[in-house]
């Protein structure tokens, strides 16, 4: 702090110049650095309006079933996709069905047999 007085530096703690006793004038608080906190940009929304482009299009789109309108021959072709569609999960289902009854029967003919 340069004395305005007298141009004596003074360290800047003081109120008055060291050599003439003048009042200084007070620092000035140090100026808080003001961070750019992470100014979000304008055009930043939460939600960009591109978000729904960006999902599949079979999930964006929604799928409004009113009334099966369709020719025999394409709804027997449907029928037919559909059950050879099925047919990995009627296997699932078979094989979780034969384990079940497997460990059921097992514990059930095991009680049996203790039983009597
Ligand atoms: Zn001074």
């Amino acid at each position: 702090m340069i004395c305005p007085n007298c141009n004596t530096p003074n360290p800047t703690a003081g109120k008055f110049c060291i050599n003439c006793g003048s009042s200084l004038p007070q620092a000035p608080a140090p100026a808080p650095v003001v961070q750019p906190v992470a100014a979000p940009a304008q055009n930043a929304s939460p939600l960009p309006l591109g978000a729904a482009s960006a999902l599949p299009s079979w999930a964006a789109s929604k799928v409004v079933v009113t009334d099966v309108k369709m020719p025999f021959a394409s709804m027997v072709v449907f029928m037919i996709k559909w059950s050879l569609a099925a047919i990995p999960a009627l296997i699932i289902l078979l094989v979780l069905a034969a384990i079940v009854s497997a460990v059921l029967g097992g514990v059930l003919g095991g009680l049996l047999y203790n039983g009597f």
